[in-house]
């Protein structure tokens, strides 16, 4: 009998940023660095066989050509990350996984311990 189920993987890099539409004097105006979390999730049926969705190998491989030009990187000069806020981020990461992993059905971006987004693709 199958069933569905969603896996993620976790990624991490750091990175600089500033925020350039923010009202001057706003504290994400000045240049400032990250150790962002980027989860992948992916939702499908689960094999008979296989007994997954998906190799996590697939969604680590799939992610790789993105770190490379994340980590270590001033986001601000990444094509199409002008204004990396996390909502930017996250759907920069999500048009760039979603022709390799169809099932893709959630990407969430964490800036600090207690602020991110989630982005489902709508
Ligand atoms: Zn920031």
């Amino acid at each position: 009998m199958t069933y569905t189920a969603e896996i993620y993987r976790e990624f991490t890099f750091e990175a600089a940023h500033l925020l350039p539409n923010v009202p001057t004097g706003h504290k994400c105006g000045r240049l400032h660095g990250h150790s962002y979390r980027v989860e992948v999730h992916l939702v499908g049926s689960v094999g008979d066989d296989t007994g997954w969705v998906q190799d996590f190998g697939d969604l680590k491989a799939a992610f790789k050509p993105l770190e490379a030009q994340l980590d270590h990187n001033f986001l601000n000069e990444v094509e199409g990350l002008k204004n990396p806020t996390s909502e930017v981020l996250a759907k920069w990461i999500w048009d760039r996984l979603v022709s390799e992993l169809p099932n893709l059905s959630e990407i969430r971006v964490r800036e600090t311990c207690t602020s991110g987004c989630v982005y489902r693709g709508a």
